[in-house]
């Protein structure tokens, strides 16, 4: 099976989803739905956007091994299931959109992946991205710019970190390196 994992992480705010969005509507990827603990927000449709599931439906597939990487950050579980990923690289290339520990974890198992980590163009303009969203409290809002420094600390253990000061040249960046890592394992 040639079908490449795609990890994209990046500190929030950075237009991940963005991002994520436009490579699907381009087409030749599918996007692995998380579970978490976390409540859904407004917008958001369970098994779409992620399983939301509770702590204890969490700790019980965790303890089954059914996930391919799980996290705890921001006081709540996210995570891969493993199942759901594995069935749908039989098909195309997969895209995992998740946080720096959990893209660590995935490196570990499956050292094939690639991991790719978007960059703001400077820190200053992402701290502003963040406070102008305004979904969320301040409190919130500052575990998030501290998690976003902390997620930058570990651009180097990505294979590529891609600046996204403009949409559609991120965009072609990313799919350059994928077009580039799929030629190299052919
Ligand atoms: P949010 O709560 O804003 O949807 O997501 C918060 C963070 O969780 C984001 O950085 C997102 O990439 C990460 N995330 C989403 N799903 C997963 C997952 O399955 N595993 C891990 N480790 N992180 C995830």
């Amino acid at each position: 099976m040639n079908n490449l994992l795609i990890v994209l992480s990046g500190p929030s705010g950075v237009g991940k989803g963005t991002i994520v969005n436009q490579l699907l509507s381009d087409g030749g990827f599918a996007l692995s739905v998380s579970c978490t603990t976390r409540a859904p927000r407004a917008e958001e449709v369970d098994g779409k956007s992620y399983f939301f599931i509770t702590k204890e439906e969490f700790e019980r597939k965790i303890a089954d091994g059914g996930f391919l990487e799980y996290s705890n950050h921001f006081e709540n579980y996210y995570g891969t299931p493993k199942d759901f990923v594995l069935k749908q690289l039989e098909n195309r290339d997969v895209i995992l959109e998740i946080e720096v520990d959990g893209a660590l974890q995935v490196k570990k198992a499956l050292p094939q992946a690639l991991l790719i980590m978007i960059l703001p163009p400077s820190e200053e303009e992402l701290k502003a991205r963040l406070l102008k969203r305004g979904s969320e409290n301040d409190e919130t809002i500052a575990k998030r710019i501290s998690r976003m420094q902390y997620e930058i600390s570990k651009k180097d253990d990505y294979d590529f970190t891609v600046v996204n000061d403009d949409l559609e040249k991120a965009v072609a960046d990313i799919k350059n390196i994928i077009a580039n890592k799929k030629g190299d394992i052919k």
